[in-house]
């Protein structure tokens, strides 16, 4: 018998709770990440039963690898939708932290560290200049730094040949791992059902019901979240049984470095342009990154790595005498979409979450309680059972374009 598997041809989610084959759920959200975990979660408080399975562990992919930097000031350069769901996410934060510290009784380490562009070249600090006049624009704030402060503000930053540097005082960082940890907690406490090692293999709508294929084995719902990252394309979606094209998903593969210093020797984020150096609470420090487009390979490159550090210590001299603790990779969820896919697909209680790159960390709250508030908004209250259920007839939410292929 596989985990999340029980005998008779029924599915158990953690905690021995099996799951029966008749059964409707209210909402299955498919993919236990960040997004998934936190809409479930968001869902869950708001009266509904939620299914949330996970083809691997909960939390297991892009969520747990990222480097947990909460930045708009180095994502978004121009005005735009995506830049205000950012600023609006970021600021949602603090809050979001509290509720999950306080509901799961456990601790995350969240910080308003502030970030630090760092201009080795004249040209690079002219653009970063003219960056942050656009950016002050909309909201983000970005100050011109002097050089002789650095230092102090981070010792150990190198200095030399340095030409220029804004400091971003509203980005900060969090440690994903203990995000995930509390996100399990309160779904847990809230009675969310989690199937783990349970790949879906294909959703199909018809009106106002979604039914997933899991292992030969059937669950249904009255809607679905697809939150399944990279990987979300590859499910086959059907409504009625015609497919339906929903938005690419693919993975852009990341390298990152880690490395164990002293607690609180590094408090800002140093970023130069795609590399940045940051440090968790315990003193464990992360480099990174790579952008690949290599597919669902894990390996770890040599290669990557050791660009990577060159890179990270010639900004941040004590790691470039320290051998890396750790190395490892993730699957950022890119998609063929500027930005994450949110919406409905048309016609259907299906749900879609995914697609936020390499701001999926950032972009947790904003989408939790976007994606909740549209569901919810399409519910009524049943009387009947006293439990709520979604109706299928109302609509509401950003509808996606479908593409349908006989
Ligand atoms: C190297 C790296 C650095 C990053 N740094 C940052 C950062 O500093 N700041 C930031 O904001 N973001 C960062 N990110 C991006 C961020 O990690 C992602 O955008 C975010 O975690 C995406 O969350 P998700 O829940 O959509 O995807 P995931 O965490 O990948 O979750 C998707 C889940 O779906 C499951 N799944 C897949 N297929 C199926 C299936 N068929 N059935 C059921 N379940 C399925 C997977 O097992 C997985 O658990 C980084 C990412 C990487 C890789």
């Amino acid at each position: 018998m596989l985990d999340g598997e029980a005998g008779e041809g029924r599915l158990i989610a953690a905690g021995s709770d099996v799951l029966e084959p008749d059964a409707v759920h209210e909402v299955l959200v498919v993919g236990a990440g960040l997004i998934g975990s936190s809409i479930a979660w968001l869902l869950s408080k708001a009266g509904c039963r939620v299914v949330l399975i996970d083809a691997g562990s909960f939390g297991g992919e892009a969520s747990a690898a990222g480097a947990g930097m909460l930045a708009p000031g180095g994502e978004y350069r121009e005005p735009s939708p995506a830049a205000r769901f950012a600023i609006e996410s970021l600021a949602m934060y603090p809050t979001f932290v509290r509720q999950l510290e306080k509901e799961s009784g456990l601790s995350i380490d969240y910080r308003k560290c502030g970030a630090i562009e760092l201009a080795y070249e004249r040209e690079r600090w002219r653009e970063l200049r003219k960056r942050a006049d656009v950016q002050r624009r909309f909201g983000i704030s970005a100050q011109w730094l002097c050089l002789s402060s650095l230092s102090a503000v981070a010792p150990g930053l190198n200095l030399e040949g340095l030409r220029g540097a804004l400091y971003y005082p509203d980005d900060a960082c969090v440690a994903p791992g203990d995000l995930l940890r509390a996100l399990r907690a309160v779904c847990e406490r809230e009675g969310v059902k989690i199937l783990e090692n349970s790949p879906v293999e294909s959703i199909d709508a018809e009106r106002g019901l979604v039914m997933v294929r899991v292992r030969e084995q059937r669950i249904s719902g009255r809607n679905l979240v697809l939150a399944a990252g990279a990987w979300c394309s590859q499910i086959p979606v059907s409504r009625s049984g015609v497919t339906t094209h929903i938005p690419e998903s693919f993975p852009v593969k990341g390298h990152l470095v880690g490395y164990q210093l002293l607690p609180g020797s590094l408090r800002p984020i140093l970023r130069n342009g795609h590399h940045y150096v940051v440090q968790r609470k315990s003193g464990f420090t992360i480099a990174g990154s790579s952008e690949e487009q290599c597919g669902f390979d894990r390996s770890v490159n040599p290669e990557r790595i050791s660009e990577i550090r060159n890179a990270a210590g010639s900004i941040y001299s004590p790691i470039s005498m320290l051998e890396p603790t750790r190395e490892w990779t993730g699957f950022r969820p890119g998609s063929e979409r500027q930005g994450p896919t949110l919406g409905r697909v048309s016609g259907t209680n299906v749900w879609l979450a995914y697609g936020h790159y390499r701001n999926g960390i950032l972009l947790t709250p904003a989408t939790a309680h976007l994606v909740s508030r549209q569901i919810l908004s399409a519910s009524y209250k049943s009387q009947e059972a006293g439990s709520l259920v979604l109706a299928a007839s109302i609509e509401s939410g950003r509808e996606m374009g479908t593409n349908e292929r006989a």
